[in-house]
């Protein structure tokens, strides 16, 4: 029937299939990149579920051009050989937390690895209009995705940054493609512990408590549940600078061409531009330690703002040595805050940017945002393997949780898609069969790098770059650390 019905007029601009396709790639919520790729599935006859084929049956299925330029890029990756072409996880069964940018760029990684990957997302939307600054390797990572087919304007020219919602949008299409079961609006609560010797394995307390994804068996649990999550049993350390208050605003963007001509600011730090800052200062009462203004699906802008010019201008109410307490929501102007935030881009940017609009966020409020940077968490190791009742789980920290950073360096994705590399490959090891303890000691001594890295220390060679952790790190040393260093952190069965 299928092929019947796909026979009409394969090549015709008409056909169903490609439509789909074409409204699937174009899709721009989350909610509808998941519609259409089921409709598409459906129309198809392809079943999303059955992992191991899906990605080959569709591209059998859908014979169409813009779909064989994207095949193209993603067999290209594909293809390499530390995918094995999908052997090494064949049996592996990975449950992923958040379908942050992280989240989902380990998933994409594992289901190249053969294994059968679920992702739980407890919000509906991806809503975040902050725009990210892209180390070179990932904008390279994402354009061999084909994200430009997903989003024309990806890093056009010598722009380097897109949009949180932007980035999740293309990496969300990916995994579906590649076979990830993606579940929104259901929230993670805890492991379950396998309940009898040589029964189910480990699962997942989910909300809400009938979701068909609780009845899930997995061997794999990676957490990329942003800063604040972070899984039992794994300790945290926290690294406090000095007071250190961010502030974001998104305006609309209209794309007219007066809008088009307001350069950018890729980053003005008071130490290299004193005179703006000093004027800034003069002019409105804001005291600036430093402002970024990138042009994407909106105006956006970050700054870190002075306390003291905060309390002057009545954006804070009253002084506490707390930050919590300082910025707590009560103690906040919200409207002395919108004046603080327009005034600074207006401001940064010569007033040429006609309309000053605030887009609106997640819960449909103009977009502006305080928050504190002076702590920032990192957890002691980014593995872990539990065991009970004969069952072993391996348990890995990706992105924000593992490691959170300091936004004005941008570290963020740069470091969050090494640790998804890395934590792909150690699953690949998993998946193969190396001892547990080998596992870990392996992934711990490639974490001692992920703090040091930058663009300078990490290797230039990007489309070499694979999760084999020495395509990455110049003259990595993966025993670092040995087996017998890491059993103390394993978290073992307690025997009665
Ligand atoms: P997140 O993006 O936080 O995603 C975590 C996901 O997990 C969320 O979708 C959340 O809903 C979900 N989740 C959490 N708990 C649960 C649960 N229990 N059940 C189900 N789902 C759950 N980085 C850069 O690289 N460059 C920059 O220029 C940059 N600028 C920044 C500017 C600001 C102001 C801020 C705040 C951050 C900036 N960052 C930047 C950092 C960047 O945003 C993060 O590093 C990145 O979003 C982390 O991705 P992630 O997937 O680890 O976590």
């Amino acid at each position: 029937m299928l092929a019947k019905r796909l026979a009409v007029n394969p090549l015709t601009p008409g056909n169903p299939a490609h439509a789909l396709f074409d409204l699937f790639v174009a899709a721009q919520t989350c909610k509808e990149v998941q519609l259409k790729f089921a409709e598409l599935c459906r129309h198809l006859e392809v079943d999303s579920q059955d992992y191991r084929n899906f990605y080959n049956k569709l591209k059998e299925r859908l014979n169409y051009w813009k779909a064989k330029d994207l095949w193209q890029k993603i067999d290209s990756r594909a293809n390499h050989s530390d995918y094995e072409q999908g052997k090494p996880c064949a049996k592996t069964k990975c449950l992923v937390l958040g379908a942050g940018p992280c989240g989902l760029r380990v998933a994409i990684e594992l289901a190249l690895l053969g294994a059968q990957v679920v992702l739980l997302e407890k919000r509906t939307s991806f809503s975040r209009n902050n725009v990210l600054h892209l180390w070179p390797y990932t904008i390279r990572d994402l354009r061999n995705l084909g994200a430009k087919k997903f989003y024309g304007k990806f890093c056009c020219g010598s722009l380097d940054h897109i949009s949180i919602r932007q980035l999740q949008l293309i990496l969300l299409k990916l995994a579906l493609l590649l076979g990830v079961e993606v579940h929104t609006g259901v929230s993670f609560k805890g492991l379950v512990e396998p309940q009898a010797s040589g029964a189910a394995g480990w699962k997942a307390l989910l909300h809400p408590e009938s979701h068909p994804a609780a009845a899930y068996q997995f061997d794999v649990f990676i957490s990329a549940g942003g800063g604040r999550f972070v899984p039992d049993g794994f300790k945290r350390k926290e690294l406090r600078g000095k007071l250190a208050i961010g502030i974001t605003a998104n305006f609309v963007n209209r794309h007219t061409a007066a809008e088009a001509q307001v350069p950018e600011i890729s980053g003005v730090a008071r130490i290299y531009n004193q005179k703006f800052f000093q004027e800034l200062h003069t002019e409105k009462g804001i005291d600036l330690e430093n402002i970024v203004y990138y042009k994407d699906d909106t105006h956006y802008f970050v700054m870190t703002a002075k306390k003291n010019s905060l309390l002057k201008k009545g954006v804070i109410k009253q002084d506490f040595s707390d930050a919590d307490q300082l910025l707590a929501p009560a103690n906040v102007n919200q409207e002395a805050l919108l004046q603080y935030a327009r005034d600074a881009a207006q401001f940064s940017t010569g007033g040429k940017l006609p309309d000053m609009e605030f887009a609106l966020n997640h819960a449909g409020q103009q977009d502006v945002a305080m928050f504190d940077f002076t702590c920032m968490h990192r957890a002691e190791n980014a593995s872990l393997v539990r065991e009970r009742r004969g069952k072993k789980l391996l348990i890995g920290l990706v992105g924000d949780c593992l490691v959170e950073p300091f936004w004005p360096l941008g570290t963020g994705i740069a470091r969050g898609f090494l640790a998804a590399f890395d934590t792909a490959w150690m699953v690949r090891n998993w998946g193969k069969g190396m001892p547990h303890l080998q596992v870990l000691s392996e992934r711990e001594s490639v974490y001692q790098l992920l703090s040091q890295t930058t663009p300078e220390n990490t290797s230039k060679n990007y489309n070499a770059y694979s999760i084999d952790p020495s395509t990455r790190y110049p003259n990595v040393n993966v025993s670092s650390i040995k087996p017998k260093q890491v059993g103390a952190e394993t978290w073992e069965e307690k025997k009665k």
